[in-house]
């Protein structure tokens, strides 16, 4: 019946748009992206470009001496990944707990990006980890940056991960001494720490990066990019007001997330702004609220797990009776409901599947366009900011006042047409020949993604044999369930490295966090030094990533390049999410948590 039900649907008058013409308008406006000039697109942030990545943040007082000493366990970074798995490390007895976080404080991202409007669009009560045992509730439906630092602080106090941390301190390099049996970490501040255990918990997109745009060194203006934001010079603070930018000629490169939130609080302040876009992002509508003090009386323990396992199912294609969320996020999945009869999607026949979720996508991004149509005044700028692309071959974005910025007199949209900025100059930038005069240049051009997981992470690590892991990463990770790799005894990698991708980060940091917590607990309780994935089960688990990946292939094959599908070059490489596990989060959950119930650490070397 479904398959009639499409083809029937595909007949009717219920979509205001032709299939064909609008597969061909993607397409168009895909081709138009595709670059040639292969990765030099960007420019690495070292040498000459190195203050780029300055932390503005710095502590005096958190300058000591060298130490060196022997800890239980090592978690390299202070986000939530490390603020995690360090609280789950406490509460299964690990006594002498080290983060070693390359900021001043806890926060990871959300130290970094402090950008006026910095704010977290997935729903605060499923984001903020451990609400309920740290018995917290968020102000607001999404919460806002200075919150989220909060909260990590809060975390890191809970569990007392201040007293043995080691801030504004970065890792240069962690050894596997076999003799031993425990880890070796040098860090740029001459320490040397010996550790039973090392969690890696990097963050995925830690490392700034900038355009490979001719004459980017020319610039004799003032820039910064966006994750080390520059208040000295603009005024104000992440709620805005930058008063010094009322006589600023302002120009910003990227439409990503993070220019989404920060270009009204710029458009608003600086005497003109000029935006520089290569693709429009899909902006949909945010409607934050105040924290309902009557909702949060209903909640019964254990709310929160119920909540995020609700939203992931429903993100992942699953069914659920009732949508707690209810966002933006979950709508395209409801709205797919809507497209099929009742007995839900679960029922097409896996041919259809494909239509199926177009149909829905291309109805969802159909209303994402009107809206643009609805907001912004000049038909230019609205046809300019329309995306033409499905909704999750980039982040989708949600915010209420971007798009209406382009209504100011003095912001001015700058359409590249998908070519981006062709050169930056002593003075400004120049598109199609014209060039723009800037005081001030910001870059909102995100994160390296795709390049080494060492060069990323800033260190090397040195496993069994002299084995490093630059060289057996070389062309990509290769891991057991995304968290050992084999030659590395005891170290456990957080994060989407073959993982299952779910736009709620931080429900996988939590759901890894356990499992490196059980994997300790068990080998202390069993008096066992180091644990270590064998090669058979590596394998096994790099071709299960490989084979459920070949489901994704068509979509990011057909999708405007971005750094999820290894901007557009998705046959010739991984992008962000593809060498992911392709069954999905709920799936990759499952599957941890019956290796856990199964109990004989199948895949494993113990010694
Ligand atoms: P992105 O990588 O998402 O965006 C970078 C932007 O820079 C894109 O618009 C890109 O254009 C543009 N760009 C890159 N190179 C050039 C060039 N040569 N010329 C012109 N434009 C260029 O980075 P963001 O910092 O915006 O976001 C990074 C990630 O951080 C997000 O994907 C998201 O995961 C996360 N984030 C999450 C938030 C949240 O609410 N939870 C908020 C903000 C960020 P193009 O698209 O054409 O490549």
């Amino acid at each position: 019946m479904p398959v009639n039900e499409i083809d029937h649907l595909l007949n009717s008058d219920r979509f205001s748009f032709d299939l064909t013409e609008l597969r061909a308008k993607y397409k168009k406006e895909r081709d138009k992206r595709i670059r040639t000039e292969g990765n030099e697109q960007y420019v690495e942030v070292k040498g000459d470009f190195s203050h780029y990545v300055d932390d503005p943040y710095i502590d005096v007082s958190l300058e000591r001496k060298p130490l060196t000493d022997e800890v239980d366990a090592l978690v390299v970074g202070g986000g939530f990944g490390g603020l995690l798995a360090g609280a789950r490390l406490r509460q299964a007895g690990v006594k002498k707990i080290r983060l070693v976080e390359k900021g001043s404080d806890f926060g990871g991202t959300w130290y970094w990006n402090r950008y006026p409007g910095a704010m977290c669009d997935i729903e605060s009560y499923i984001y903020l980890p451990l609400l309920e045992e740290l018995g917290y509730i968020p102000k607001e439906k999404y919460t806002k940056a200075p919150e989220i630092l909060e909260h990590s602080r809060r975390i890191a106090e809970h569990f007392d991960l201040y007293s043995d941390a080691l801030l504004q301190t970065q890792v240069t390099e962690a050894r596997w001494v076999e003799a031993d049996k425990n880890w070796r970490i040098t860090t740029n501040r001459d320490d040397e720490i010996r550790a039973k255990y090392l969690v890696m918990a990097n963050g995925p997109l830690n490392r700034p990066k900038l355009p490979g745009i001719k004459g980017i060194d020319k610039f004799q203006g003032h820039t910064f990019h966006t994750s080390r934001w520059d208040y000295d010079y603009t005024g104000g603070d992440a709620s805005g007001g930058l008063s010094k930018l009322k006589d600023k000629c302002v120009g910003v490169i990227g439409t990503g997330a993070t220019a989404v939130q920060c270009i009204p609080h710029l458009g608003a302040a600086a005497e003109s702004l000029f935006v520089f876009q290569r693709t429009p992002s899909s902006v949909d509508v945010r409607a934050n609220q105040v924290t309902d003090t009557n909702w949060v009386k209903t909640l019964t323990p254990g709310w929160q797990k119920r909540r995020m396992e609700n939203f992931n199912t429903l993100v992942s294609g699953g069914y659920e009776k009732e949508d707690f969320v209810q966002d933006g996020w979950t709508e395209i999945f409801r709205n797919l409901t809507g497209v099929l009869p009742p007995e839900g999607y679960e029922a097409i026949p896996k041919n259809k599947l494909y239509l199926a979720t177009e149909l829905a996508d291309f109805e969802k991004m159909e209303k994402i366009r009107s809206r643009v149509d609805s907001l912004v005044r000049d038909e230019s700028t609205a046809e300019a900011l329309k995306p033409y692309y499905r909704q999750f071959c980039k982040r989708p974005c949600f915010h209420d006042e971007y798009l209406e910025t382009y209504n100011l007199p003095n912001v001015t949209l700058v359409d590249t047409a998908g070519k981006g900025v062709a050169e930056v100059t002593s003075r400004g930038v120049i598109v199609d020949g014209k060039e723009y005069e800037l005081d001030c240049l910001i870059f909102a051009t995100g994160f390296e993604v795709g390049t080494s997981y060492t060069r990323r992470s800033g260190y090397e690590v040195i496993g069994q044999n002299g084995r490093r892991l630059g060289k057996k990463w070389e062309k990509g990770p290769t891991t057991f369930h995304g968290m050992h790799s084999a030659e590395f005894p005891n170290c456990f990698f957080m994060g989407f490295i073959q993982t299952a991708l779910t736009p709620n980060f931080v429900h996988l940091l939590l759901e890894q966090s356990k499992h490196i917590a059980h994997l300790v607990h068990h080998a202390e309780k069993n008096k066992i030094g180091s644990i270590v994935a064998s090669q058979a089960a590596e394998d096994e688990w790099c071709a299960t990533i490989k084979r459920l990946a070949k489901s994704g292939e068509k979509f990011f094959r057909e999708c405007t390049p971005g750094y999820y599908n290894n901007e557009g070059k998705a046959d010739e490489g991984y992008g962000f999410i593809q060498n992911s596990y392709g069954g999905g989060p709920v799936e990759f959950f499952q599957i941890l948590e019956n290796w856990r119930e199964q109990g004989d650490m199948d895949g494993l070397i113990l010694e």
